[in-house]
């Protein structure tokens, strides 16, 4: 079974991206057993929500279509 570091990975990534279907089915797995992970899921949409009414009151200052700065590859 997925390890509450793995869940914690999921919970971080799906703000992000959309999960896989098996990803997802992982994560409820695990969420359904583990009251701790739960919490964290919490917490994790909660600083999300934040995020994005943060990003709203930014409005104009960000540009997408600025060059964006060279990223190198991350590995690992
Ligand atoms: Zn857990």
């Amino acid at each position: 079974m997925m390890m509450c570091k793995g869940a914690t990975r999921l919970m971080s990534l799906k703000q992000d991206r959309r999960l896989t279907f098996q990803e997802r089915l992982s994560l409820r797995f695990h969420l359904s057993m583990c009251g701790a992970c739960r919490q964290c899921d919490r917490q994790f949409s909660l600083l999300h929500q934040l995020g994005e009414r943060f990003e709203a009151d930014l409005g104009d200052a960000t540009d997408d279509q600025g060059a964006s700065p060279p990223d190198s590859d991350r590995q690992g």
